[in-house]
């Protein structure tokens, strides 16, 4: 294309609200035949809520009243960690427990993308993350655990205490993106950090039967290496830090413009307003950007 072309294919990308790296940003978007999708924030709305608490292990009969107690302590221990986190979980566990009242004082924070956070508060060790697919519980907290949403573990001085479910909404916008994606040869997956369950109820909702769930950051680099090995020319949509080496990686990165600086500074293209559509709109305009005669 001459640089006549990149030009009005920039200036075009604006109006549609996608801001373009550079030329080679819309070169970069020409030859993609895969895109892989993150779950939350890219396809959901990324504003989770709380749906459900439940103690571990309760007590039966007589001491069964003190465990409302012990599952409020764990959730404002747990909110306490998560203050110092910005992901949506743990925006949803700070909204549920800060009705009343201010949270305590942090030590030896630690952040693990693609697992959950971990502190000491009061001098006791939280933890608070993603379950082990093994981890089992019974009753209300098994309940939880079955529901096809995200589900973390409060685990206070190595004692597994509480499950809390939070789910998000997929955006309205979301399964016509895709369908649109695939109208445009695209091969769409999810690749997510959250379980299984709530991975595949997400990617039913908007027509994704191709699914990696329950992968550290390293691991969404590694699943889009492993589809660059088998000749795939891959895009990746992310919004998050734990997206932003995959981002790097992808043969055309896409972050969205309502998620992490990270995300954005590791991508070629930037979708202003968050909406998956403007995904498939950028392919449109590199292939005219390019079909233009030179
Ligand atoms: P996604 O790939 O969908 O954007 P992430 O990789 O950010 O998800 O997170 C993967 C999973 O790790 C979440 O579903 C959650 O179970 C857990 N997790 C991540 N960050 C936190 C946090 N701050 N608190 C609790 N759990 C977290
Ligand atoms: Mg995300």
């Amino acid at each position: 294309a001459t640089p006549t072309a990149i030009l009005v294919g920039t200036g075009r990308g604006a109006q549609l609200g996608i801001l373009i790296g550079g030329p080679e940003a819309l070169e970069r978007s020409r030859g993609i035949d895969t895109i892989v999708l993150d779950k939350t924030g890219t396809v959901t709305s990324g504003v989770m809520r709380v749906r459900g608490t439940a103690l571990v292990s309760p007590s039966s009969g007589d001491e069964a009243d003190a465990d409302v107690g012990v599952l409020a302590r764990a959730l404002r221990l747990a909110a306490t960690v998560e203050a110092r986190s910005e992901h949506p979980v743990a925006r949803a566990i700070v909204d549920a427990a800060t009705t009343d009242g201010g949270l305590g004082e942090v030590s030896d924070f630690r952040n693990e993308p693609g697992f959950g956070v971990r502190g000491t508060v009061d001098g006791v060790d939280v933890l608070v993350g993603r379950p082990d697919d093994e981890f089992e519980a019974t009753g209300e907290a098994a309940r939880l655990l079955a529901e096809d949403v995200t589900a973390v573990l409060v685990t206070l001085d190595g004692t597994p205490t509480a499950i809390v479910t939070v789910a998000d909404e997929v955006k309205p916008t979301s399964a016509e993106a895709v369908r649109r994606l695939r109208r445009l040869g695209l091969d769409p997956i999810l690749l997510t950090g959250d379980r299984a369950a709530a991975a595949e109820r997400v990617a039913r909702e908007v027509g994704i039967d191709d699914v990696v769930s329950g992968v550290l950051p390293e691991g969404k680099v590694a699943e889009i290496e492993r589809l660059q090995r088998r000749g795939r020319r891959v895009a990746m949509v992310g919004d998050g830090v734990n997206d932003a080496p995959a981002l790097a990686v992808a043969d055309l990165g896409i972050a969205m413009g309502t998620g992490t600086d990270a995300a954005m500074e590791a991508s070629d293209l930037t979708l202003v307003r968050g909406d998956l559509g403007a995904a498939a709109d950028a392919i449109q305009l590199s292939r005219a950007t390019y079909r233009t005669i030179v």
